[in-house]
């Protein structure tokens, strides 16, 4: 009978695999047409200037809300995107949404950065420059308003295509940031060499701080390392007041996270910029 019950196991196992791939392959025939539907949209998430206690700056996260199956994360989607080839449309997309909304603040007389994550896979690809390039001088966007946000797991040789690109990228006037900063194996040599101007600290160390003095330890060791190569460093996934005020203490430059906002459409966005409503709590 035990023996039954594990082939039972086995046909489900290979019965949700291949249910798990229909509905990769099903998933990637509905996305070629999401965004021309207009169902892969953009949300900015609002970074806060611990400094001057303002916001300084966005994220852009792409986001899909399919018809019948509702939103699909983007972790879902960005992976089967990059399997499939379609991560250059989507980027090229987000790019050109977030250097618009970009545009329409400043002429609204509000100068911010905009984020957008570059997925290690397009960074391989040498036409990324050329598409960034022709997005800014289309919307006459300053290069240096835009932040490309890249992992740290994306480890870079010095000597490779990809690095000289992004030396290149940064000579133009872009601005580079190290996302998930602490949950891959970086060295600070790796830190230092990487013409990155920024570094966001991983969520998951950001939420531990607060209960737990070793990652509190942690968080304070990468900011003082960051400063002392003179990188801005950004806190993700400040949830609660008391993170921020840790933060603050800590002389992290920019928190970004729920307690400010969510990730939102434009129109709430600006609402932030206008009044920031971690601000008026605290
Ligand atoms: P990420 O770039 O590290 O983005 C931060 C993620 O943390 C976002 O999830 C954001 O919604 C979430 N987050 C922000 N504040 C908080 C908080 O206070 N608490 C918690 N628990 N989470 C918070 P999201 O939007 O689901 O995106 C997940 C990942 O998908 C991103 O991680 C990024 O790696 C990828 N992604 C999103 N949009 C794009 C895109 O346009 N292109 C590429 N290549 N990847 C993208
Ligand atoms: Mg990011
Ligand atoms: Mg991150
Ligand atoms: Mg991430």
């Amino acid at each position: 009978a035990e023996e039954a019950v594990r082939n039972d196991e086995l046909v489900y196992q290979n019965d949700s695999r291949r249910q798990e791939a229909q509905w990769e392959i099903s998933l990637l025939t509905s996305l070629d047409r999401a965004i021309d539907n207009g169902e892969v949209w953009v949300a900015y998430q609002p970074k806060l200037d611990l400094k001057l206690n303002r916001i300084c700056g966005a994220e852009a996260l792409v986001r899909w809300t399919h018809p019948e199956r509702g939103p699909i994360s983007p972790e879902k989607f960005i992976r089967i995107a990059e399997e499939f080839h379609r991560i250059e449309r989507i980027t090229r997309f987000v790019i050109n949404d977030a250097v618009r909304t970009a545009v329409e603040l400043q002429r609204m007389g509000y100068d911010l950065t905009m984020s957008v994550n570059i997925s290690a896979q397009l960074l391989r690809n040498p036409g990324l420059p050329g598409m960034i390039a022709d997005i800014l001088a289309e919307h006459e966007l300053p290069p240096d308003r835009l932040i490309l946000e890249i992992t740290e797991t994306d480890r870079l040789d010095r000597s490779s295509r990809t690095y000289q690109m992004l030396q290149r990228l940064v000579r133009s006037g872009l601005r580079l940031s190290i996302d998930d900063f602490g949950t891959g194996n970086a060295t600070i040599d790796y830190l230092r060499y990487l013409p990155a101007s920024e570094v966001k600290i991983d969520k998951s160390f950001v939420s531990a701080m607060e209960t737990s003095k070793e990652d509190l330890l942690l968080v304070q060791s990468i900011i003082d390392m960051a400063h002392s190569l003179d990188r801005t460093v950004v806190a993700e996934g400040v949830e609660t007041a008391t993170g921020l005020e840790t933060l603050r203490e800590l002389h992290c430059d920019v928190i970004q996270g729920y307690y400010l906002s969510r990730p939102v459409p434009f129109r709430e966005l600006l609402e932030q910029i206008v009044q920031p409503r971690a601000l008026k709590i605290g």
